[in-house]
């Protein structure tokens, strides 16, 4: 019949020929094949790198015991859940997580997803709408910024961590709901919000806070619980103004997220959200691994210690090593290190320089940060060890030497 070959005069021609424009910008990525070795090594399309390029903040991702616990949750309830949590995927290793999560991070009650994207998406939309109005920091998460999209209610972009700005837009609002939405670890940048100040606005304008803990999770706070733990607004000083979303898939090593706070909004979030309601439910033996991943997460201290001691040694060291450089450490204390190089072509010519010397760390672009501000997004993890991390200095410093003279 028609020959499908041929598509002259189609929109779909236009595709060999987009994608060339994605080259020449610079903007075209590639996959790495990888394979995991030891401490922070990966194998990547054959090749030996110390990765810098992990989330798996705590070292837990290859953990033995957690391993161990996937495989019995396996052999315990099989690999695949069967179906959606609302018909028969609510297994009774998922029930057990919720409650352990919200345990974990001293707040009412939880809600388990298979992933941090699809629990954003999901449930913003299911908290407003049309009508509505959301207020979302420039800066964050794309999956927080879709699911505002999603909802269709009015959406406000306020300048990074610009309290100010925030306090005008809510105070000229005149939606009846308003939600405002915030990464509580920047992605891109590993700052911190000021989630007292976040919620001191909502309380002022009867607004709900949405605040996406993917990097905090594990990391910060007493035993690693969180960003609200962190600034002692859970348990009792936990706040019903306050929705707390973190994924499972960084510092507690597995995949998945939850999203926690009070009873009422919990519900309504397991009545309402599209993502959760119509899609199947994650495997028990994720949820079997995440046990375990949480006693040690709260257990191990030493892990965070380490942690602390990685990243003040990276500071430290490309302080030194930079200056007179054009190259800019951002100001983060988490484990996410941001080095601000500039145009694309220079970020990719560093990570380049970096591979040469067999250290991996990725050069993020447009559009995943402004334009002008392609950096190197260099992520510690428990599985570094202090040479490891002078290995990468060093290595900076040395390609820094041309950009400084
Ligand atoms: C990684 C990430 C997500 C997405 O979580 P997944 O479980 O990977 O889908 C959401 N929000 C932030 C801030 C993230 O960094």
């Amino acid at each position: 019949m028609a020959n499908t070959a041929s598509l002259t005069g189609s929109w779909l021609d236009e595709f060999p020929a987009r994608l060339s424009e994605l080259d020449q910008a610079h903007l075209r990525r590639q996959r790495q094949v990888v394979e995991p070795e030891d401490g922070a090594y990966l194998c990547v399309n054959g090749q030996r790198l110390l990765a810098f390029c992990s989330n798996d903040y705590l070292g837990l991702a290859n953990h033995p015991a957690l391993v161990q616990a996937a495989c019995d949750g396996a052999r315990a309830y099989g690999v695949g859940s069967g179906g959606s949590p609302l018909v028969s995927g609510h297994s009774s290793a998922n029930d057990a997580l919720e409650h352990a999560l919200a345990r974990f991070v001293i707040l009412p009650r939880a809600l388990y997803f298979y992933a941090g994207y699809a629990t954003n998406i999901g449930i913003v939309p299911a908290l407003v709408s049309k009508g509505d109005a959301i207020f979302s920091d420039a800066l964050n998460h794309a999956c927080l910024i879709d699911g505002a999209r999603l909802s269709g209610a009015q959406i406000h972009r306020y300048a990074h961590a610009d309290m100010a700005a925030l306090e005008q837009q809510l105070a000229s609002s005149p939606a009846p709901r308003k939600l405002v939405l915030s990464d509580a670890v920047f992605s891109m940048e590993g700052d911190v919000a000021d989630v007292p100040a976040l919620l001191a606005l909502c309380e002022r304008h009867d607004a709900l806070l949405l605040l996406d803990d993917a990097h905090g999770f594990g990391v910060l706070g007493p035993q690693g619980r969180g960003c609200l733990a962190h600034f002692n607004l859970s348990g009792q000083n936990a706040s019903p103004r306050v929705l707390y979303m973190a994924t499972l898939g960084k510092a507690a090593g597995v995949a998945g997220a939850f999203v926690a706070g009070s009873e009422a909004l919990v519900e309504w979030l397991l009545q309402k959200t599209r993502s959760y309601i119509f899609a199947t439910a994650a495997p028990a033996l994720l949820a079997s691994a995440l046990q375990i991943s949480l006693q040690l997460i709260e257990q191990d201290e030493w892990r965070r210690e380490h942690l602390q001691r990685l990243i003040a040694r990276l500071r430290t060291g490309l302080n030194q090593g930079l200056q007179g450089s054009s190259w800019q450490l951002g100001v983060s204390p988490t484990a996410i290190q941001p080095l601000l190089i500039g145009p694309n072509d220079a970020a990719l010519g560093v990570m380049q320089g970096l591979r040469e010397r067999g250290l991996w760390v990725p050069a993020i672009r447009p559009p995943t940060v402004a334009e002008g501000t392609a950096r190197l997004r260099i992520a510690l993890s428990v599985a570094h060890t202090e040479a490891d991390i002078d290995r990468l200095v060093q290595a900076l410093t040395a390609l820094a030497k041309p950009a400084a003279a």
